[in-house]
């Protein structure tokens, strides 16, 4: 465990188990990992939070989670302003977060109240946005509820809301100002959006680290199993691998865009099917169709490719069968999509397993040939 930054910590007598990661960027901000931390958020918010939060909090989980929050809050006489948001991708827009704005702006928030985001990443991208953007700006603590959005989305400021043209089109960069993750929300969490987390986790290692890709390779069946032991080691590996690729390139203009390996595939897929995969679902689609870009182009062999696909599919994610109709209605939107650079497709491919590459020279033909082999 290393030292607190700020706020204080909790007593780590009270909580010996808790693993602590720092993001270093100016100013740095912790990412606390410990089961049953959710319903000590209130005793933990007396410490440096004030007397007033808002709360944005996913609709589905608002009789569990929800209520465990709002009641530590209660007990530490905070008062919660909290705002119910519809889950669902399609409820991701600028015209369902005016309500928010609205019930806050109205109960007379300040710039230092804190906004609080329980949920997916869906939610932890739109209260993100929302305390990016209200006062131009207020503190933001992002307390994700699903593995996704634990070991990615809650991390690195990243904020923003879906338009009818894209994914995540409009948004801010606002880096929380610390994130608590509570790994025994995911007893709740359905298998679906458990393996979609873990699509994530497989990105991670296939960008930055080929042993820990060995290691889940290993270790999937605890994860699959909710083994909390080895779930909370696997999140606090990811969640510093995310750490340092932000603090390295906080606002996306080199290295960072490798954290979009399989996501230039993926948002396409998503958009096109209007979200019937779900966001890991993609990824992992993204990430098969990049690496066969990969082995097409000689930069990965094909060894490394089949322990990718090996892994997505014991992690039960696809990797194919996509019933596209119109390849070119995907190419379209591939070339829409916000990381199309000066009206070149910019991929991350990866060389081998632990690295990857930025190309924006891949031949037309063969983004085309790696689609098609997501088909059937
Ligand atoms: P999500 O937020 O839509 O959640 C998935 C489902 O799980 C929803 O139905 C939700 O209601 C439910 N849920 C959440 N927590 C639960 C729990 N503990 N128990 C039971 N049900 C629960 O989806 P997601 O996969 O978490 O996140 C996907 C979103 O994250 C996308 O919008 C994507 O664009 C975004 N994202 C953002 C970043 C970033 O850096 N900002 C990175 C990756 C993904």
């Amino acid at each position: 465990m290393h030292a607190w930054p700020f706020p204080p910590p909790l007593n780590p007598v009270e909580s010996p188990a808790m693993h602590d990661v720092r993001v270093n960027l100016s100013p740095p901000y912790p990412i606390l990992i410990d089961g049953g931390l959710l319903k000590r958020i209130g005793q933990m918010a007396i410490l440096g939070l004030g007397k007033k939060v808002g709360v944005v909090i996913d609709a589905n989980i608002f009789d569990s989670h929800g209520q465990t929050l709002l009641r530590s809050l209660a007990d530490a006489k905070i008062e919660a302003l909290h705002v119910i948001l519809q889950p669902g991708e399609q409820h991701k827009t600028i015209t369902d977060i005016l309500p928010a704005y609205d019930r806050f702006l109205g109960a007379k928030i300040e710039r230092r109240t804190p906004i609080i985001s329980l949920g997916g990443g869906m939610i932890t991208d739109m209260g993100g946005f929302i305390a990016a953007t209200l006062l131009r700006g207020l503190p933001l603590i992002q307390v994700p509820t699903t593995l996704l959005a634990m070991v990615d989305a809650s991390v690195g400021g990243k904020t923003g809301v879906n338009h009818a043209m894209g994914k995540n089109l409009i948004g801010a960069f606002h880096q929380p100002s610390c994130v608590l993750i509570d790994p025994q929300t995911l007893r709740t969490l359905p298998a679906r959006e458990l393996r979609s987390g873990l699509a994530e986790c497989i990105k991670h290692e296939i960008i930055r680290d080929a042993d820990g890709f060995a290691d889940l390779e290993r270790n999937l069946p605890r994860a699959l199993d909710l083994d909390m032991e080895y779930l909370e080691l696997l999140i606090t590996h990811n969640v510093t691998i995310k750490a340092r690729v932000v603090e390295a390139d906080p606002f996306e203009k080199g290295e960072r865009a490798h954290l979009n390996f399989g996501h230039t595939f993926g948002h396409a897929i998503e958009t096109i099917f209007d979200y019937a995969y779900s966001h890991g679902e993609c990824v992992a689609l993204g990430m098969v169709a990049a690496s066969r870009l990969a082995v097409e182009l000689k930069m990965l062999d094909t060894i490394a490719l089949e322990r990718i696909i090996n892994l997505i599919k014991r992690a039960e994610l696809p990797v194919g069968g996509l019933k596209i109709d119109d390849l070119d209605r995907v190419l379209d939107a591939m070339f829409f999509d916000k990381k199309v650079s000066s009206g070149k497709l910019r991929f991350i491919l990866p060389d081998r397993i632990g690295h990857v590459v930025i190309r924006a020279d891949v031949p037309y033909p063969l983004v085309r040939q790696a689609l098609q082999s997501l088909r059937g």
